[in-house]
């Protein structure tokens, strides 16, 4: 609330991209509310959701936009990216499909992001490891050549999730600072 928000140190804007369908909004429902969906609904109402969160002995409020399903349609703009200074890139690990299409989502990084953004490629649902289409290595080495950071998460299973966002969140305070 607006007592707390006086508290703060720093303001972030991060935003999450991927195809549908990856965990986009179970990762930020996992991260902000520590909530997880079964059902495949996609985002509705809520674009962004914050969390204060503490950063090298700073408070920093992170506030995270989530498409509200507008990458269907591939109808993501630039006000979706205006501002922000991190993103994490998220393919479905069990879904060929959406690390391909990385490459589309690298050319609207370029077109819409910041120079310094901070990006973390991150290979979600890592729970369902026997349906599993992208190695891990593979991951690793597409996030090496990009120069990104690279992890493995599951919404499901909260894994890796509040690391995810703290890496996020530490670097862009980093490199601001
Ligand atoms: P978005 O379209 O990228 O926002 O994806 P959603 O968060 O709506 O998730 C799509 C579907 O994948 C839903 O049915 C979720 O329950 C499921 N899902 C999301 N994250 C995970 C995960 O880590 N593991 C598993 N097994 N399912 C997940
Ligand atoms: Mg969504």
């Amino acid at each position: 609330d607006d007592a707390y928000d006086e508290e703060c140190d720093y303001l972030f804007k991060a935003v999450l991209i991927g195809d549908s369908g990856v965990g986009k909004s179970n990762l930020l429902s996992r991260f902000a509310k520590d909530e997880f969906r079964l059902d495949s609904k996609p985002t509705i109402g809520v674009e962004f959701a914050y969390r204060n969160i503490k950063v090298r002995d700073k408070l920093i409020k992170a506030q995270i936009w989530d498409t509200a399903g507008q990458e269907r349609f591939r109808a993501i703009t630039s006000s979706y990216y205006r501002g922000a200074m991190g993103a994490l890139l998220v393919y479905d690990i069990t879904r060929r499909s959406s690390y391909e299409n990385l490459r589309k989502w690298l050319l609207e990084l370029r077109d819409f992001g910041g120079q310094d953004m901070v990006v973390i490629l991150v290979g979600n649902k890592s729970d369902l490891d026997q349906s599993r289409e992208v190695e891990k290595e593979e991951g690793k080495g597409f996030a090496e050549k990009e120069g990104f950071c690279f992890m493995e998460t599951s919404a499901l299973k909260n894994m890796n999730v509040e690391e995810v966002f703290l890496q996020m969140i530490t670097k862009v305070y980093d490199i601001t600072r």
